[in-house]
């Protein structure tokens, strides 16, 4: 059957077209509504051309002093006005010629042909009654006013309108581009998914498709265990058959779950690039949009993205920007999180069987997830990316090395030890500020030095010029000293590494310590002498300046923290075991102010006794220490005006050997007895 044929049983009356009068009719009404838009436009813009002549100043002089003109209006340099009698136009001699009686003369005809200037020779001639001429403004005219004024005419003046063209573009504009917008947002509405600019989509699409990551777990240096871990999705990504077979169920949720810096982005890459899957990558804090319902449509429409691509890793960074513990928080609307937290919950559950999607997410605070994202089937592992130990360390310095051309003297195992605590991100940071301080100096490759400027800059700040005075540099290096002679006479604290009287960021000065191993878990005995050596430098400017100075503020501040988390956190005091403050930090103010504290008005007066106890006595060990050796403080203080920095071994030659830990010095660090 073909379907283009009309149905011949058609009734023609069920579906009536128009006759053919009304097409015709239709057209003619439009000529009509055309013709009369045209006319009323040319009345606009050329009324009154038809009795109005625009004449030479001259003769308008003339005409005004012959009494023939009763009223002018002046517009800009613009002068129109009614003739008191009609003249002919044009006339003969322009300006000379007396007026009214000559208008109807035939010699003035003739006349007007036989002169060659006149241009209007051969139009017709008109009666006006109105005209129009320019006032000749650069040349001016001041009698003008009073040979009006003489003749008894009528002066009026008006402002000058304004150009149509200007009117469109300032009124005009603004109310087209309105038009406009309102187009644009009209024609979205209808197909986006219920929001007003529908961002949601096309964010998505511009941000992950197709992305095929080269970087390879070669690439990611320490953090075994996690590389470990994730071998195991990688392998299912490569050969889901397998796991089919089996009937082994992969996990469909990871959680990265670490520091920032440590490499969580950096590793998920890792898991596409080596099962060679695309990546789909969304900041969780994009999601949550100035919209509702945006976040929730961007997570749907990021998974079927990656279901459509067959298998595919989803990597959501920042999870907990969407995962927090919903209900949490005070006041602030969290209607858009929620909405999109529980968009995610429903893409995950309905994750097929069939489906080798795998969702990657990473967070820093597991702690202030929603347990409903960590239940089996959704986040059910996690894997821990942690700080970079020695060899960890050591491992991402080759790594962010490769490219840079290095003299013989770089150590990267050096540089492995003093980088405690810097994170994969710290690292590179590092060896990229090398190379830059390298350049700096004209170095045509990286040598330790500039390693070692780099590492002050990331760890200290750059170092500040600062005019200070004789005596100021004194107090500074005594201060400075009196840390570092504490230092290295205390068995546990770590070694002293340098010492500078350099500004460095905010501080005047510093003493650098460096831990020989990386400290996992600290003893009772290390705190305590990190105390005393915190301390230090208040006690140096007491016993020698006789005058305690603000430069310690710091050093108390970080020292009443540390004594108040022994005493509160770690049982590190007579008070006894209970940890009183589990969680310092207020991830979200609401959930906390909840909880409130747990222990008593009394108790906490007797934690501030016991904080006041702990820094008291550090204060006499150091004070002790620095009274006995004086003369060692002075002569590291006379070596640092001199020198401003003094390094590890320079220390060795004024403070002789370090002690070695023995029960005597046990007894010296914990004779606070418990
Ligand atoms: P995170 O996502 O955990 O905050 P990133 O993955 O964004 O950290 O790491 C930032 C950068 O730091 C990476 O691009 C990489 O150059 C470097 N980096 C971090 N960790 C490592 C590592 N383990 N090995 C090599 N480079 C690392
Ligand atoms: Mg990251
Ligand atoms: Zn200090």
């Amino acid at each position: 059957m073909a379907l283009q044929q009309p149905d011949p049983n058609k009734d023609p009356d069920q579906n009536p077209k128009p006759p053919r009068w009304v097409g015709i009719a239709y057209v003619v009404i439009q000529w009509i509504v055309a013709f009369f838009l045209l006319l009323w436009v040319y009345n606009t813009f050329a009324s009154g051309a038809a009795e109005e002549i625009k004449i030479p100043y001259t003769t308008f002089i003339s005409q005004v002093k012959a009494g023939n003109v009763t009223q002018v209006q002046i517009q800009g340099d613009e002068i129109s006005g009614d003739f008191a009698q009609a003249i002919t136009w044009p006339q003969d001699t322009p300006g000379a010629a007396p007026i009214a009686t000559l208008q109807t003369t035939p010699a003035s005809d003739s006349a007007v042909t036989a002169v060659p200037t006149t241009p209007s020779a051969n139009t017709e001639t008109i009666q006006a009654n109105k005209f129009i001429t320019l006032f000749p403004a650069e040349v001016g005219d001041p009698n003008l006013l009073p040979l009006l004024e003489a003749n008894n005419v009528l002066v009026d003046t008006a402002p000058v309108p304004t150009p149509w063209f200007t009117i469109l573009l300032t009124d005009g504009l603004p109310i087209l581009l309105l038009v406009l917008l309102f187009a644009y947002m009209g024609r979205n509405m209808t197909r986006g998914q219920g929001s007003i600019f529908n961002f949601s989509r096309s964010q998505v699409r511009t941000q992950t498709v197709g992305d095929h990551p080269d970087v390879t777990f070669d690439d990611v240096a320490g953090a075994d265990e996690a590389k470990a871990d994730l071998q195991e999705i990688v392998n299912f990504l490569r050969q889901p058959q397998q796991y089919y077979e089996l009937g082994a169920r992969i996990p469909r949720g990871v959680l990265l779950v670490g520091p920032p810096g440590t490499g969580k982005t950096l590793m998920a890459r890792a898991v596409a690039g080596e099962a060679g899957v695309p990546f789909f990558h969304l900041s969780a804090s994009e999601f949550v949009e100035m919209f509702v319902g945006v976040g929730a449509s961007r997570v749907r429409d990021l998974f079927k993205q990656a279901k459509a691509a067959g298998a595919a890793i989803i990597f959501i960074d920042e999870l907990d920007a969407v995962g927090r513990r919903r209900g949490a928080g005070l006041g602030a609307v969290n209607d858009e999180r929620e909405q999109t937290l529980n968009q995610l919950l429903v893409e995950m559950d309905g994750f097929d069987e069939r489906n080798e999607v795998i969702l990657l997410a990473a967070t820093n605070r597991p702690d202030v997830l929603d347990p409903a994202l960590l239940r089996p089937g959704r986040f059910d592992r996690q894997v821990v990316v942690n700080l970079p130990d020695r060899p960890g360390r050591e491992g991402i310095l080759r790594i962010h090395t490769r490219k840079l051309r290095l003299a013989d003297d770089v150590s990267l195992d050096t540089l492995a030890r003093a980088s405690v605590g810097m994170s994969g991100a710290d690292l590179a940071n590092l060896c990229n500020e090398a190379a830059l301080v390298a350049a700096r100096h004209g170095h045509h490759a990286v040598q330790m030095e500039d390693f070692e400027a780099a590492l002050d800059k990331i760890m200290l700040g750059g170092e500040r010029p600062l005019l200070l005075s004789e005596e100021d540099r004194r107090v500074i290096a005594y201060h400075e000293a009196g840390h570092a002679v504490v230092a290295w006479h205390l068995p546990h604290a770590d070694p002293v590494h340098k010492v500078t009287i350099i500004p460095h960021g905010r501080a005047l000065g510093v003493t650098e310590q460096l831990p020989q191993e990386d400290h996992y878990n600290v003893s009772r005995a290390y705190l305590l002498e990190r105390l005393a050596v915190m301390l230090g430098g208040r006690t140096a400017e007491e016993i020698v300046i006789g005058d305690i100075t603000t430069g310690a503020e710091n050093d108390l501040v970080q020292a009443t923290r540390l004594a108040r988390r022994m005493v509160s956190r770690w049982g590190m005091s007579q008070i006894g075991l209970a940890a009183f403050d589990d969680d310092e930090e207020n991830p979200f103010l609401g959930y906390e102010i909840a909880q409130g504290h747990h222990y008593s008005q009394d108790t906490a007066a007797r934690i501030d006794q016991e904080v006041q106890t702990l820094l008291e006595e550090r204060h006499q060990i150091a004070r002790q220490i620095l009274l006995e050796i004086r003369s060692q403080l002075d002569e590291l203080v006379d070596l640092l005006l001199q020198k401003e920095t003094v390094d590890q071994n320079q220390l060795a030659g004024i403070l002789g050997p370090r002690p070695t830990i023995t029960k005597e010095s046990m007894g010296l660090s914990t004779e606070l007895s418990l």
